[in-house]
């Protein structure tokens, strides 16, 4: 199997010489992967199996020992979540067996995916870290190709840590980032020109969310100049701290006028490494306070740090909602979306980085898991709903497809078997084939199969939202009024974005309810959400209060005269229980009688609700 690159330890002044090295080291390392895609693959699934050859779950279907992908299809399910989820319990719960992997599960990575409303929680082992190292080791070389002289600057990224917590076990339980940056080898990065980060770790590592973003601006803002790229990992973050510098700007310009951080800032590690970065700097202060005080804010990424040559973020997906955002804030500055990952493994990266949003295509690197691809069709175009088997049996078992033979503009489904314990485990994305690089292909990310809403990281599907509505609309029973029909977006017309519902009433009398009660309802579909949608609320603020639009009566009648004006089939028509589709949005808001919004936040805590939390 090709050798991974060595990342650079520095060199003082053949720097240069270094970086086209490495640089070139890791584009034949993609050629190598890309052309024997078929082997590395054949070779990873070996790998993962006769290491695990012992382990409970394999030796649970009577996999033998065997390592060839022949009998690993024949013998083992093709599964969800739910399916692991008692082997995952015991895990948690203390047992160290090898009950999925050989090698110790070091700790849980807890996905943005939920179960029951709860994190789901991915098994982990110390090697993996490495892996997704090497994932990230291949970005800024890739880049390279396309903008040259990113190792002469700084990239200003806004990274951030979550709260983690224990299972019962006592392993730990956290976001793969927060695992990440935790790690030595995001903290003890050897010195690359292309890790060259604004933000000191320590105001990465700081949990407390405003005072890590308070933090990472002002060393931001402090060296604009040096600043050649921007980023987050996700459009919402990045737009978060465009947004917190909207309101905090005066303080920080403060901060740099007189070389001091502001006594909010009280963790004693961040006020140490800023104050080895900061110093009086009243010309700078001017500018970033005539800069934010101009009336628009169209532009403000190029104004104040004037050598940016991207934003680096994830819009693909439901993130592409902020393109028009990024766009005005940034001057339309290529928006660059380099990798595609998950808890569950690292999966690819974007060989064409500059191409538009909407042609992002990333490349599985073959090495990173064994892959297989489950064919799935579009069900519903105006829905965007996706149809695919949920449990397999046989003969849709056989039709999973690897890696090498997925064919040009199907949709599939992901699944993956991971060095971590994971066997044919289904992912949950759905991704289109968009052409090869060598024998591997390369796919558009279309959507999470069953998210209904989202906003963030947050992900809701129709049950979930069906139930939180029923237990709300129940409330409204005492005042003789009940739910007919109901529909969903997610509104990102201002930001944070917020869970729109719209409610169409059967009732007696409506003089006879309170706006409050309204607002309960609102607030007791919030809290029957998932956790990540709560912590959204509560913790990261990137979700705004839920609202209910009371419709007039009839609008759902004619919804469906709409949809089937369409082309939808009076058949089979059923009221979308999430709606995307711009005139449908319109003809559902041109029949608003009253809106309410949720009065204040749902509750939320770390970890699994009946775990005890660590921070
Ligand atoms: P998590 O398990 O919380 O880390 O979330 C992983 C999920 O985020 C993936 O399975 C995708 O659904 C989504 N995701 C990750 N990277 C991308 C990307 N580049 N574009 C779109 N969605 C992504």
């Amino acid at each position: 199997m090709p050798e991974a690159p060595k990342i650079l330890s520095d060199s003082a002044d053949c720097i240069d010489g270094i970086v086209v090295e490495n640089n070139n080291k890791v584009l034949k390392f993609i050629e190598d992967v890309t052309a024997d895609a078929d082997e590395v693959q054949r070779r990873v699934l070996s790998q993962i199996l006769s290491r695990s050859a012992n382990v409970e779950y394999l030796q649970r279907y009577g996999l033998n020992g065997c390592t060839d992908r022949e009998t690993f299809k024949k013998v083992i399910p093709v599964v969800t979540y739910e399916d692991l989820k008692p082997d995952i319990e015991r895990i948690a719960n203390g047992d160290t067996s090898p009950i999925l992997c050989s090698q110790p599960i070091s700790e849980f990575l807890t996905s943005s995916g939920t179960s029951a409303g709860e994190r789901k929680l991915m098994p982990t082992i110390e090697e993996e870290l490495g892996r997704r190292s090497l994932l990230y080791s291949l970005l800024m070389p890739v880049m390279s190709q396309f903008l040259p002289g990113l190792d002469r600057g700084k990239g200003m990224y806004f990274l951030f840590v979550k709260s983690e917590a224990k299972t019962p076990g006592g392993l730990v339980a956290r976001p793969v980032l927060t695992s990440y940056y935790k790690s030595s080898h995001f903290k003890n990065r050897p010195n690359d020109p292309y890790t060259n980060y604004t933000s000191p770790k320590e105001t990465i590592l700081c949990l407390d969310s405003y005072q890590s973003m308070y933090s990472q601006l002002l060393c931001g803002l402090f060296q604009n100049e040096d600043v050649v790229r921007v980023g987050a990992v996700f459009a919402s973050g990045f737009i978060r701290a465009i947004q917190f510098l909207e309101k905090h700007w005066s303080l920080l310009c403060k901060d740099i006028r007189t070389g001091t951080i502001d006594s909010k800032i009280t963790d004693p590690s961040v006020r140490e490494a800023v104050m080895k970065i900061l110093k009086p700097n009243p010309k700078l202060a001017d500018f970033v306070e005539a800069e934010c005080s101009k009336g628009s804010w169209k532009g403000i990424i190029t104004r104040l740090w004037p050598e940016t040559k991207y934003i680096d973020v994830i819009v693909t997906g439901t993130m592409s909602q902020y393109i028009p955002a990024l766009d005005y804030y940034s001057n339309a500055l290529p928006l660059v979306c380099t990798m595609y990952a998950s808890s569950e493994c690292y999966f690819g990266i974007n060989l064409n980085p500059l191409c538009s949003p909407s042609e992002v295509s990333y490349t599985l690197i073959p090495n990173m898991a064994y892959f297989e691809f489950l064919p799935v069709t579009r069900k519903d175009e105006l829905t965007g709903s996706i149809s695919g088997p949920t449990a397999l049996n046989d003969k849709e078992k056989q039709q999973l497809v690897d890696l090498v033979h997925v064919k040009l503009g199907q949709d599939y489904e992901l699944v993956v078997t991971t060095y971590a314990g994971l066997y044919r485990y289904r992912v949950g994305d759905i991704l289109r084939v968009s052409g090869f690089k060598n024998k591997a292909p390369q796919f558009n990310f279309i959507c999470r199969k069953n998210v209904a809403l989202s906003i963030d990281s947050d992900k809701t599907d129709e049950v979930e939202l069906q139930n939180a509505v029923k237990t709300a609309a129940n409330q409204l029973l005492q005042y003789e009024a009940s739910l007919v029909e109901y529909t969903s977006y997610a509104d990102t017309s201002a930001i944070p974005g917020h869970y729109v519902l719209f409610w169409e009433l059967s009732v007696k009398d409506s003089t006879l309810i309170a706006p409050s009660v309204f607002e309960d309802c609102c607030f007791t579909v919030e809290e029957s959400l998932n956790s990540v949608y709560r912590q959204g609320r509560v913790c990261d603020k990137s979700i705004g209060p839920l609202e209910i639009r009371v419709v007039e009566n009839g609008t759902f009648d004619m919804l469906m005269d709409f949809a089937l004006s369409q082309g939808s089939s009076i058949n089979q028509y059923k009221t979308p229980r999430c709606v995307k589709y711009a005139p449908i949005i319109e003809l559902l808001s041109s029949r608003v009688i009253s809106s309410y919004f949720s009065p204040k936040c749902p509750r939320w805590t770390a970890g699994h609700k009946q775990w005890c939390t660590q921070n």
